[in-house]
């Protein structure tokens, strides 16, 4: 067997390709260059494609064709849901609720609204990352016009109620966004059946390529255009259409959705051995997130008495690819704000790793990155003034 010398495990930043994927949208590339928006024969056969793939997408979450709008990913559906619900709305109130825990395009979409005279409630989560119900109960004003909370947590992997927070909106007659860019392929979803109002998804997280991404907007939700010009995606968002990127997001949700059952027995095997690795091999760590309601492909570590971000440069050097966090967030010193809204000190919350698996990671991978883990763990904590004062291991 081939000597195992990298191990990428940073599934929730993106994924690599499925090849099935790849190869639709080579074709595509190739064969279907023509402007979806042209008359001619080369035009209609981008147009049939684009819409072949948003039928799938449709299918996909049990929505209708004509509520699926493409856009650039999942940062873009975010800003355009948040923006273009809030302020088509503007006149019944400025009010939007949300969650602490939230993507940086969520909660940085929120922040631009303030500036414009919306108020935001940032909802408190649990010491699981659960995003507080009761909260969100009291938070309602007749002013608040969007509830925009997230499916699953990118950082920590908790899965928030969303059916109840939607039926909750819906009850009141508030609309109910989610940032479902880690759920999909993870859990079902029926967009109707389930009161959703309009949802973010983004295809580099199950298999597709980067720069493609979806925001499902339910027929008679009121919401602003975002990018003026041209009479693409029903006049709402302008721009000659990413017809091999659509064609790609097509096919890579329609895998993720058939194999989410299958996808997600693997991931609980492959969680389960490498949470018995490092907990067998690494002692004085805390475990991030919700035990049951989660997402199993996640993983997030405090290891006590490591700098995080010493620790990922470690594993870098042996071939081994994790996050502290969001990557959005990388780079600057600042302790992660899901951690920190979870109740984690700062110093803890900086000791942090998320570990994310693909549901083909092997065991052998494992027991590679885990080899390195316990190396870098123990190197870290043999030359770090930081004392170790809890003595037991927390699962
Ligand atoms: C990755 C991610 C996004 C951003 O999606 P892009 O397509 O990379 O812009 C938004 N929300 C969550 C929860 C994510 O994990």
């Amino acid at each position: 067997m081939e000597k195992i010398t990298s191990v990428y495990l940073d599934h929730a930043a993106t994924t690599p390709m499925l090849s099935e994927v790849y190869k639709e949208m080579v074709t595509a590339l190739n064969d279907i260059y023509g402007n979806a928006a042209s008359l001619y024969l080369k035009g209609r056969e981008a147009d049939e494609a684009l819409e072949a793939a948003r039928s799938k997408v449709a299918k996909a979450i049990g929505a209708n064709p004509s509520e699926i709008f493409f856009t650039s990913g999942g940062s873009e559906s975010n800003n355009w849901a948040i923006k273009g619900i809030a302020r088509a709305n503007r006149a019944k109130g400025n009010h939007i609720i949300t969650s602490a825990i939230e993507h940086p395009s969520v909660l940085e979409s929120c922040k631009a609204l303030e500036k414009e005279g919306f108020e935001v409630t940032y909802i408190p989560v649990d010491d699981k990352g659960v995003v507080d119900y009761t909260e969100i109960v009291k938070a309602i004003r007749p002013e608040t016009v969007l509830i925009s909370i997230m499916s699953a947590n990118n950082e920590v992997g908790t899965i928030e109620p969303i059916r109840a927070i939607a039926e909750l909106a819906n009850m009141s007659d508030i609309p109910f966004h989610t940032d479902a860019v880690q759920a999909i392929g993870a859990i079902p979803f029926n967009v109707h059946e389930m009161n959703i109002s309009a949802l973010s998804l983004s295809a580099h997280k199950f298999g597709g390529p980067k720069g493609i991404g979806v925001l499902y907007v339910k027929k008679g939700v009121k919401i602003d255009k975002f990018i003026d010009g041209g009479h693409q995606e029903r006049n709402l968002r302008a721009g000659t259409s990413n017809v091999p990127g659509a064609v790609a997001l097509g096919k890579a949700i329609e895998i993720a959705t058939e194999n989410l059952e299958e996808n997600n027995k693997k991931l609980r095997n492959i969680r389960k051995y490498f949470l018995k690795q490092v907990s067998e091999r690494i002692h004085n760590i805390s475990l991030n997130g919700h035990p049951s309601q989660r997402l199993l492909n996640n993983v997030n570590i405090s290891f006590e008495g490591v700098e995080g971000e010493a620790l990922l440069m470690m594993l870098d050097r042996s071939g081994v690819y994790v996050s502290t966090g969001s990557a959005c967030a990388s780079g600057s010193l600042e302790p992660s704000h899901v951690l920190v809204a979870m109740g984690l000190e700062e110093e803890v919350a900086q000791s942090s790793i998320r570990f994310t698996f693909s549901p083909n990671t092997t065991t052998e991978e494992i027991d590679y990155a885990v080899n390195c883990l316990y190396k870098a763990v123990k190197k870290i904590r043999s030359i770090s003034a930081v004392r170790i004062y809890k003595n037991k291991v927390e699962l």
